[in-house]
């Protein structure tokens, strides 16, 4: 595999939910896999433009990549970010793809919470700050998936986790309690490069975001 050279761009794309969404902002805005991401196991993919090349990776790895520069461009769920603190980057814009909300989710029929409450999630440090702001002391319990299990089997009190239609936290005799964050994808610059490859980083944001306001012009 080659190195990154100072004439190529790398574009990092969030794998999983948000893909298919994502490549196809990027192939409106003239950038297509040699193959698909989608069905391929590459991590990396040349594309239609010799200059540009794509990284495939899970959300929080796309915020690191770009924060180290290795990627210069990422492309993410903004629950990625809420997650990742990092300052090496701009967040510069939202496509409004993707959407979907981070969820305060417990038992339909659960019963008085206890004074300090366990809420499992994988949005750890998003948990621990939204109930630092409302000053309600919560244990955070860490999962990597499943999360909707954690009350039913009797390991947490409540969940934080994701929601698109709402069907998962149904059929788990789960309900939405409160809202954490609306989420969408974000396009984010690492900030060297921003200043080094400026010309062809701001054509491509340009591309990017006149395809997303075409879609909403049509959607609208
Ligand atoms: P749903 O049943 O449609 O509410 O989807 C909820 C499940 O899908 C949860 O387990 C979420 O973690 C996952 N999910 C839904 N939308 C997304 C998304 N945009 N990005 C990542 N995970 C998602």
């Amino acid at each position: 595999m080659t190195r990154k050279n100072a004439n190529q761009l790398v574009v990092a794309l969030n794998k999983g939910r948000p893909l298919t969404a994502l490549l196809k902002v990027l192939r409106e805005a003239g950038i297509a896999p040699s193959e698909s991401p989608e069905s391929s196991r590459k991590l990396v993919f040349p594309t239609s433009r010799s200059d540009v090349s794509l990284l495939v990776l899970r959300g929080g790895d796309v915020a690191t990549y770009v924060e180290h520069g290795i990627a210069d461009v990422g492309l993410l769920g903004k629950d990625s970010l809420l997650e990742f603190p990092g300052q090496d980057y701009y967040e510069l814009l939202d496509l409004g793809l993707a959407r979907c909300r981070l969820m305060v989710a417990g038992l339909v029929d659960e019963g008085p919470l206890p004074r300090r409450i366990r809420v499992a999630t994988k949005f750890v440090e998003t948990a621990k700050r939204y109930y630092a702001a409302l000053g309600v002391q919560a244990d955070i319990i860490k999962l990597s998936g499943a999360m909707e299990l954690a009350p039913v089997m009797g390991l947490s009190d409540r969940i934080i986790d994701i929601v698109e239609t709402g069907n998962t936290l149904v059929a788990n005799g789960l309900e939405p309690k409160d809202l954490v964050e609306d989420i969408s994808a974000r396009l984010i610059v690492n900030k060297s490069s921003y200043k080094t490859k400026h010309s062809v980083i701001s054509d491509l944001v340009k591309a990017i975001e006149s395809s997303v306001a075409r879609r909403d012009g049509a959607s609208g």
